[in-house]
């Protein structure tokens, strides 16, 4: 730290990525990237756009929010759209947060919302997931805080059912609910829907999982056009061309082929359900994932050395020290091709160990 930073980030500890390792070639199953490229329609509009790039992209993202309002049937004036999804959450804590109205997330989540809400200094409460790690939505009513839940939640993979979405916001009328659906391609249910019955939902998505964009940087909020509006106070306020030309177009290449993205998230469920299979009979058990990884345990051996033993041999997986998850791994679910390398790896393993 130089004497120069200001204090009031004395206490801040920063989000920790997954491995991103170039020494030698991993087999990824880290960081619940897509196996599959992106759709070739998004490679070709990336590299139209590259010959425009001396000039600056549409702040108002027009052509984007006309495509993804038409896949979702809804209006220009519910969308946002970020750097991201973690640029979207970011700005919710800011325009939904203060002193007054803390925020509030499970204590097992994306670890993500606990940094956001200490870096803005806003006060956070962490509510216990069940021993099964569901969501007991009892304890979500009459916060008075800005509630943040990921559905499916991460990295337990479990979904909440739309309906138990709907009494948390029928509980919290006079605060902001938001739903980070990272993930909710693999196999959740959607809120989207909801945001015209409830003013109080905000819904953010990501372009990094299943539409494969991880390395583009695409997110985007959908909401009333209130909340939308003061999201795009604070965008227009720190950084209005938050979405370069090059991701913009291939957002909108990505729109035009749906077929494709729907066709990689069916094979990802498929090879979850395979895995999952296999990982049962090795002597795992495991929470019922609807997202593209499978959070594990194995019934001797422990997470940490799992993962270490996994990563000598080429195969990386991500481990939580987290005291109620330190025995499980997160395994993303990769290609058929992938996962037969990771069972055969962990098999080994077992072989050796046990
Ligand atoms: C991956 C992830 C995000 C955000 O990812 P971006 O790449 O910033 O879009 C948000 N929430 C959860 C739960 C995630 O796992």
């Amino acid at each position: 730290m130089s004497r120069f930073f200001s204090e009031k980030y004395n206490f801040l500890k920063p989000y920790t990525p997954g491995e991103q390792p170039k020494e030698k070639k991993y087999i990824k199953l880290n960081t619940n990237e897509s196996p599959f490229p992106p759709s070739p329609l998004a490679m070709e509009a990336a590299a139209e756009a590259a010959k425009k790039l001396q000039l600056y992209p549409d702040p108002d993202c027009r052509e984007l929010t006309a495509k993804l309002a038409t896949s979702y049937g809804i209006n220009a004036n519910e969308i946002v759209w970020t750097n991201g999804s973690d640029d979207v959450l970011n700005f919710a804590f800011m325009a939904f947060c203060d002193q007054k109205k803390k925020a509030v997330f499970p204590d097992i989540t994306y670890g993500f919302y606990k940094v956001f809400a200490e870096a803005l200094g806003i006060p956070y409460e962490q509510i216990p997931l069940q021993d099964d790690f569901t969501i007991r939505i009892e304890d979500y009513f009459h916060c008075h805080a800005t509630i943040f839940i990921a559905n499916p939640n991460a990295p337990t993979g479990i979904p909440l059912k739309i309906g138990e979405i709907e009494e948390i916001l029928k509980h919290n009328t006079d605060s902001v609910v938001v739903i980070d659906e990272a993930y909710v391609d693999f196999g959740g249910e959607s809120c989207i829907p909801l945001i015209r019955k409830y003013d109080n939902l905000l819904v953010t998505q990501t372009f990094s999982k299943s539409r494969s964009m991880a390395g583009a940087r695409l997110g985007f909020g959908v909401g009333n056009p209130q909340l939308i509006a003061d999201l795009n106070t604070l965008r227009y306020s720190t950084n209005p061309y938050n979405i370069n030309a090059m991701t913009m177009s291939a957002g909108i290449g990505t729109l035009s082929d749906a077929a494709y993205t729907e066709k990689n998230c069916k094979v990802i469920a498929e090879n979850r359900a395979l895995t999952m299979e296999a990982l049962s009979e090795l002597g795992f058990s495991m929470t019922d994932s609807k997202a593209n990884f499978i959070f594990a345990r194995h019934n001797t051996l422990g997470g940490e050395f799992l993962y270490q033993k996994l990563k000598e041999r080429g195969v990386l997986v991500r481990h939580f020290s987290q005291e109620r998850i330190s025995d499980y791994i997160r395994i993303t679910v990769g290609s058929k091709e992938e996962m037969e390398v990771f069972l055969k790896t962990l098999s080994n393993i077992l072989e050796e160990f046990l």
